[in-house]
């Protein structure tokens, strides 16, 4: 664990610097507020801080009012070393952002166990950070396909929607469904069926460049967004697409079982269609077309399904 020492008095700095190394901390020592809150400021910050609350500008108080402005980054678990020993100004320095605080002249063993206790949250934090992490993931992915889930790639869609009100940089929306896929569950079993899923998810994903970005919108349908994709692009990635799955063999039972998908696509350029929902409906009206006509197929979108009331 790395701890900041921040003293202007080089005889504290020494005698600090020396007993948290004696108890196993890489130390990072500071001498005064300048120096500390540059080691703070930087991307390798050490997860603890010891600082001396009486420094030259700035002092420990305000080093903490600037970390706890700064936002999105590790917590650093900050102690206060001080002189001052009237309770406003431990009030004050809890206030400024400070975990806790010790009094000089200190005391080892209490430092000791002062710094195990940030330790201790430190290590609660961390856990809670990987958890929501853990459960942000979870909500926006298809368990099944590793896919984004419907709500997260329908809010993609919003997103990028908005995006291209300001760069006015075309985008293409495709729309995919397997064909005939309710035969895969009948005649094998939904087991075979979800295999299918996923292996056309995999299919799909692989055969899209890493800013592309797919997702299962409903049961054998999947929503991919082209950024940056005009009409003829989006056209042909989604026969490079419908391609990629018609020679995609996906092993259930000992068999290779064959899935072919049909693809509707409809591009948003020029500020049109107004609506995200417009163009979602736009790529199924178009995907509609691309089953009629037979399946394994290619459908782009014609200018009546981008019909908008206003
Ligand atoms: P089409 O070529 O017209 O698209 O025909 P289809 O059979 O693919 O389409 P249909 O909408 O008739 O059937 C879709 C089936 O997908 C029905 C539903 O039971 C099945 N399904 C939906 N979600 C899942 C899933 O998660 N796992 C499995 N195994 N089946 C699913
Ligand atoms: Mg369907
Ligand atoms: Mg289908």
């Amino acid at each position: 664990m790395r701890v900041l020492v921040a003293d202007d008095d080089p005889g504290t700095l020494a005698i600090l610097e020396n007993l948290l190394q004696s108890w196993g901390y890489l130390v990072v020592p500071a001498r005064d507020g300048e120096e500390a809150w540059t080691q703070l400021e930087g991307p390798a910050r050490p997860q603890m801080a010891l600082l001396d609350w009486i420094m030259p500008d700035p002092d420990g108080a305000e080093i903490c009012r600037r970390l706890r402005r700064i936002q999105g980054h590790d917590y650093v678990y900050v102690i206060l070393v001080t002189a001052r020993t009237r309770k406003e100004d431990v009030a004050a320095g809890l206030e400024a952002g400070a975990d806790d605080y010790v009094m000089k002249p200190f005391d080892a063993d209490e430092l000791r166990a002062r710094l195990k206790v940030g330790e201790r949250v430190l290590a609660f934090a961390g856990g809670l950070v990987a958890a929501n992490n853990m459960l942000r993931t979870m909500a926006l992915t298809d368990e099944l396909t590793g896919l984004l889930n419907r709500g997260a790639i329908l809010g993609r869609l919003d997103e990028e929607h908005a995006r291209h009100g300001r760069t006015g940089v075309p985008m293409s929306l495709l729309m995919v469904d397997i064909d005939h896929f309710k035969d895969f569950n009948d005649t094998f079993g939904h087991v075979a069926g979800d295999s299918v899923l996923a292996a056309v998810g995999h299919a799909l994903r692989g055969g899209c460049r890493p800013y592309d970005v797919v997702g299962r919108y409903g049961g054998e349908e999947f929503l991919i967004l082209l950024p940056a994709a005009d009409d003829e692009l989006g056209h042909f990635i989604a026969q490079r697409l419908r391609h990629i799955v018609e020679q995609t063999h996906v092993p259930f039972d000992g068999r290779r079982l064959r899935v072919m998908v049909s693809i509707g696509s409809a591009t948003l350029r020029g500020g049109l269609p107004k609506r995200s929902e417009t163009l979602l409906r736009a790529a199924d009206a178009a995907l509609y077309r691309a089953k009629g006509r037979g399946r394994n197929r290619v459908s782009v979108a014609m200018e009546k399904d981008y019909r908008e009331d206003d």
